[in-house]
């Protein structure tokens, strides 16, 4: 069992014990992918943190939550796996499908070379898509360090999400990240340009450790229409930044499932960050030596920002928010 929840005694304890008097009483996760059978071409499996997956469908979302959350009401917003090998037109349609639009919310991936930009929007209305998820790989121009935010989302995109209101899930491409020149200026050239678009910045723009989120939300954070998704973020220190820096209403708790699901961390090393596992993982250093017991990235993150929200005494009614009214009023307020 890859799955890190209150399943495994250890990890039910440690909610009472740290999360039950904290988390409001209903929880809302503005970043989930899933995935049907058959997205991923060929019998080949995704990686989730080192565990081979071949799905992770709307069935086992329903039996994760409450065995993350027990006892709280819990949503979603909901899209496909971003991969360029992968099918996803059938990963959109499977969301479209699964999602009920008042408990969880679809996202459309999006491909800036889709050729028939009239279609995308039909198929946009037609399922009632709420937001789009482009992602830095289906630029595929260019080295994918090279990638630029206006290369995920060339105008036409933008002109559709401008005209919906459309939310745009944006994972921001370039090794300095939020710390970018050229991802500042594209950000806010985004929000200037399209002020009806919604832009997440997923991560807080990838930002997860502190000397790339330290002054780099300040040309950001009058923007009206940005907003800031906690997932996968588990440095206290980040966090404590983000809440005294942005707009509170902006914040919108995420944990992206699956991989949050998986046992792990994120630390921060000299001015960079890694992932540690207990399995091999492209993405981390993993615990050859079976020193540590691990808990998920998700409970890992739900501790750091306990520990941001109460360094600053931020109140009840902040926490509510971060955790379901920001993400409510952002999917239900017409644009
Ligand atoms: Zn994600």
């Amino acid at each position: 069992m890859w799955r890190e929840t209150t399943q495994h005694e250890r990890n039910r304890r440690m909610f009472h014990e740290e999360f039950d008097g904290f988390l409001p009483d209903a929880v809302f996760d503005f970043h989930v992918h899933l995935m049907n059978r058959g997205v991923i071409p060929g019998g080949k499996t995704y990686s989730c943190a080192g565990h081979a997956l071949t799905h992770y469908d709307m069935d086992d979302l329903l039996h994760d939550l409450p065995a993350v959350y027990p006892g709280r009401h819990t949503g979603a917003v909901c899209f496909g796996f971003p991969n360029v090998r992968y099918v996803h037109a059938a990963n959109n349609a499977y969301v479209a499908r699964v999602c009920d639009r008042e408990r969880f919310f679809p996202f459309r991936l999006i491909d800036p070379h889709e050729p028939d930009h009239a279609a995308v929007r039909d198929d946009i209305v037609r399922n009632r898509f709420s937001g789009v998820k482009p992602y830095p790989g289906y630029a595929r121009t260019k080295d994918i360090n090279d990638v630029e935010i206006h290369d995920m989302l060339p105008p036409w995109v933008m002109e559709i999400a401008n005209d919906m209101g459309l939310i745009v899930m944006l994972h921001i491409p370039r090794k300095q990240r939020l710390a970018d020149p050229l991802n500042q200026r594209q950000i806010v050239e985004l929000c200037t340009l399209y002020p009806r678009a919604k832009i997440v910045l997923a991560h807080v723009g990838r930002a997860y450790y502190l000397k790339n989120v330290l002054g780099n939300l300040d040309r950001l954070k009058t923007l009206p229409n940005l907003y800031y998704d906690l997932a996968m973020v588990s440095n206290w220190e980040v966090l404590e930044h983000v809440f005294a820096t942005v707009p509170r209403g902006r914040i919108l708790y995420g944990t992206d499932t699956p991989i949050a699901l998986a046992p792990g961390t994120s630390v921060e090393i000299n001015d960079q960050y890694t992932y540690v596992t207990p399995v091999p993982w492209e993405l981390s250093i993993h615990d050859v030596h079976h020193k540590l017991v691990f808990t998920s990235f998700l409970y890992e993150g739900l501790r750091a920002i306990r520990k941001a929200v109460t360094r600053l005494s931020l109140d009840d009614r902040f926490v509510r928010d971060v955790f379901y009214e920001n993400a409510i009023s952002l999917l239900t307020t017409a644009p």
